[in-house]
């Protein structure tokens, strides 16, 4: 074994080996893998090899694209075969939600370069004859996909890996983790140590374990798997291609040929957490007992949906555990706190979504960025809230959801309410439908007296449309209050604070008493973050962004590296706070306080420390809706009481409760992006249009030379909003925006604007085709539906109500 290495990568599964791979490849040949014991000796070994590309996420959609199309290289380099049965696939639904859901695939797919194509039952059954069509209405085709062999497809990576220089060291436990002062890492095996610049934890059954080692808790957990594999059926026989991957949603099965038989698996809903203290060390190529009690009646199902199976005898059964995170998709990145750490793990689809993340995580290793947008699968979604608890109740719940379809309008149950305010019951009394993130609830919409506060899921509009209405309306009129606690929030103090903002934003950092928008780009002048600055003193500023990036934004400062004289702290549980927004806003408050809120002297963009009745706390002038707007951020111990004055202040004035749906809306009417939906790191600023708020005069951003450049040049697409003829649903996002019938763009975010009675879908168009009045089509729910771009916010457009 050698002494050194540029990358210890740590196990040999299909994820290992793909990330030894590409790092070779894009030219760190000096990598090492090792595995406790011989390759694919975790999951890998005994996968059912499927692979697709269907995922609910765009980019990682995109990757699984990339990791199939990649075996054909790997297997050309290594000369090791990957057993490939480039089948494609079928999805087959039974309900209008499963249909509705295939729909919005297939005009997802068109931009991706997937062929997809809804089919009549008829024509599913020219791919896969087994199939009962009486328990089905309908099904999807895709071109992509089928199935690998799983040990050949490790052995590709691997020997490819080593034609480029990368060595292996099979039967090497690694032990333990030693960092040095200069942040490479002494990796202690049982066959001696490396000495490494960086590790990567690649373990997958053992991802926990090796997170230990560096004293983290990875939010990871494996789940026990079964598939059975069949006789030969008489109804293969004879025939000349083998029937395509099936994936059945209402019997939540999924089915292949595997030679003259089959292979059925199913995802039953009340799974088993395999392990759930600690994975044994000696595990290694072992199937667990199988189940047949308990999954008798989820197989029976398969049996009946595809009555071929039940009449053949079942050749050989599997049991074997695989790692899911809480959201069931994988952990890739590197881990805030822990110089030189990567985490590649929870990837439960490792034969489609392996070679992606091999890709990126390679790039962010050699190019400090993954090269694209992949903050679903980053490990950094995660924050402290995800504990083990947390882990051991979402995981479960993920896996029976494995092929239920998630409904745009759809919020998960499981370990809720973790984080909540002090006006969480308040807010329920009033009728909040809560959503959760980042852990913490927040309110969706407020049912009126004598509606139920429940949504029924679905891809239309649900009986929250007229509700959001009043809503948004009722802000408009008057006044609204939407509570902003799960924004992200972080102090930033010190006498260098100015400075290091200087070097990490790209916007000029306000003067004390002011507040600016605050986008901040990586080298390669990409939005990793659209937030707001408020300067509070000279050396003190409140910065508020997306609460699903707390983690993400907090190990980008992290990565920032503030000096001595600088802290960085996150408020997300010391500040919370509301949004009050309507023309009445000022009314509102002005009781309150004993500052002059006059347009003349609390202008736009003021910052203050002061008081709002009895709470102390920090007041904005600011706001997402578009109308005359205020942010009260105070500490959790005084939100009852300012909560409770600001409705004694509002009752007679109209105020009203908004919720996120109805912040969707108003902000779209005024032609808002938003972080997360909008503007991502994919995106630049002259493409998002926060170019304006980019101080190019100022020296030393990040970013600044590669935005630079994108200003001569120009942009090559265009963030645009536009008017979408929809007749009951709106888009969800993602879904491909055509010209002429071919795919130039795609959707962000989508609401329908209730002020101004029209659907609304926001996304990405080339800039020559982004004009005033360009018409576009977008496919909802297969029916194709006319967009026109409008340049200018649909509502008022001078932005007067704003500065009113
Ligand atoms: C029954 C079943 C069916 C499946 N079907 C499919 C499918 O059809 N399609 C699909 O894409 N996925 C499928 N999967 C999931 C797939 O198996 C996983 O996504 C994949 O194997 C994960 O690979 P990995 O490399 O992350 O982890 P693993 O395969 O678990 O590899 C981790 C490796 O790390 C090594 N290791 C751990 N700790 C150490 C240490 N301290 N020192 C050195 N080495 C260490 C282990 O020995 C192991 O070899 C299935 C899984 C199961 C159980």
């Amino acid at each position: 074994m050698k002494a050194s290495a540029r990358a210890v990568v740590i196990g040999g599964g299909v994820v290992g080996a793909s990330v030894l791979y590409h790092l070779a490849k894009i030219g760190w040949t000096d990598v090492m893998l090792l595995e406790k014991s011989e390759l694919t000796s975790g999951s890998t070994w005994h996968a059912a090899g499927g692979m697709h590309t269907f995922n609910g996420e765009a980019n990682i959609s995109r990757l699984q694209k990339y990791t199939i199309d990649l075996y054909r290289e790997i297997e050309a380099l290594s000369g090791q075969s990957c057993g490939l049965h480039p089948n494609g696939g079928l999805m087959l639904a039974a309900t209008q939600g499963e249909l509705d859901s295939l729909k919005l695939i297939c005009s997802r797919a068109r931009y991706l370069g997937m062929e997809t194509e809804m089919i009549s039952l008829a024509q599913a059954l020219e791919f896969n004859p087994l199939i009962d069509p009486s328990h089905f209405i309908g099904a999807l085709w895709r071109a992509d996909g089928g199935h690998c062999d799983p040990s050949g497809t490790t052995q590709a990576y691997v020997k490819a890996a080593r034609t480029l220089g990368a060595s292996v060291e099979r039967f090497t436990r690694v032990t333990a983790l030693e960092q040095r002062r200069d942040g490479s890492w002494d990796v202690h095996t049982d066959k001696g140590s490396v000495h490494a610049e960086h590790v990567v934890n690649c373990a997958g059954l053992w991802a926990r374990e090796v997170g230990q080692l560096v004293g983290i808790e990875l939010p990871v957990l494996a789940m026990e798997h079964h598939y059975l594999l069949t006789e030969d059926l008489p109804e293969l026989q004879g025939r000349a291609r083998e029937i395509v991957n099936t994936t059945d949603y209402p019997g939540e099965i999924y089915m292949r040929q595997e030679r003259g038989g089959c292979l059925i698996g199913t995802y039953e809903p009340h799974g088993i957490v395999w392990s759930p203290r600690h994975t044994p060390d000696d595990f290694s190529m072992q199937l667990l007992p199988e189940d047949f009690e308990r999954l008798a009646p989820y197989f029976e199902v398969g049996f009946r949906h595809f009555p071929a199976l039940g009449r053949v005898g079942i050749r050989k059964a599997v049991n074997g555990p695989f790692t899911f995170a809480p959201d069931g998709n994988p952990l890739v990145g590197p881990v805030r706190g822990l110089r030189n750490y990567w985490v590649a793990c929870a990837v439960m689809a490792g034969f489609s979504q392996g070679g992606g993340i091999g890709l990126v995580l390679s790039r962010w290793m050699a190019e400090a960025d993954p090269g694209q947008d992949i903050l679903s699968m980053d490990v950094a979604r995660f924050g402290a809230f995800a504990t083990p608890k947390y882990t051991s109740i979402k995981v479960p719940e993920n896996y029976s959801r494995r092929f239920r379809l998630a409904y745009p309008n759809e919020e998960l149950p499981a370990a809720r309410p973790l984080r909540r305010s002090p006006i969480y019951d308040r807010l329920k009394t009033a009728g909040a439908v809560m959503g959760a993130n980042f852990g913490l609830e927040h309110a969706l919409w407020f049912a009126p007296p004598g509606m139920p506060a429940t949504e029924t899921p679905t891809y239309r509009r649900s009986e929250a449309f007229p509700v959001v209405r009043e809503e948004c309306q009722a802000v408009r009129r008057a006044v609204g209050l939407y509570e902003t606690t799960n924004y992200g929030k972080y102090q930033v103090t010190g006498s260098g604070a100015r400075a290091w903002l200087d070097r990490v934003f790209a916007c000029r950092i306000p003067k004390a008493g002011r507040l600016g928008l605050a986008p901040m780009l990586n080298e390669a002048g990409r939005i990793v973050g659209d937030l707001s600055i408020a300067c509070l003193a000279e050396d003190e500023f409140l910065i508020i962004g997306s609460g699903f990036a707390e983690e993400f934004h907090l190990r980008w400062f992290w990565q920032a590296a503030p000096p001595a004289d600088v802290q960085v702290r996150s408020a997300a549980s010391t500040l919370a706070g509301f949004s009050i927004a309507g023309p009445r806003a000022r009314e509102l408050l002005e009781p309150l306080v004993r500052i002059d809120l006059a347009a003349g002297s609390f202008k736009l963009f003021t910052a203050r420390r002061t008081a709002v009745g009895l709470a102390p706390a920090i007041l904005t002038r600011a706001g997402f809706t578009g109308e005359l707007g205020y942010e009260v951020w105070t500490t959790p111990d005084y939100l009852e009481t300012l909560y409770d004055e600001l409705w004694d202040a509002g009752r007679a004035l109209g105020l009203v409760h908004f919720g996120g749906r109805a912040l969707s809306s108003l902000r779209l009417e005024k032609g808002y992006g938003s972080f997360n939906k909008d503007f991502r790191p994919d995106y630049t600023p002259g493409e998002t249009g926060l170019e304006r708020f980019v101080d190019f005069s100022k020296p030393g951003f990040t970013g600044r030379g590669a935005a630079l450049e994108e200003r001569a040049r120009g942009p090559k697409r265009r963030f645009v909003v536009m008017e979408v003829a929809a007749a009951d649903a709106e888009v969800v996002g993602y879904e491909s925006i055509m010209k002429d019938g071919a795919a130039v763009g795609y959707v962000t975010s989508g609401a329908y604007g209730h002020c101004i009675g029209k659907s609304l879908a926001a996304g990405y168009v080339p800039t020559a085709l982004a004009r005033e009045g360009a018409r576009f089509e977008i496919d909802i729910l297969g029916e194709m539906r006319t967009a026109t771009v409008h340049l200018e916010p649909l509502y008022d457009p001078q932005g007067a109500r704003l500065r009113s």
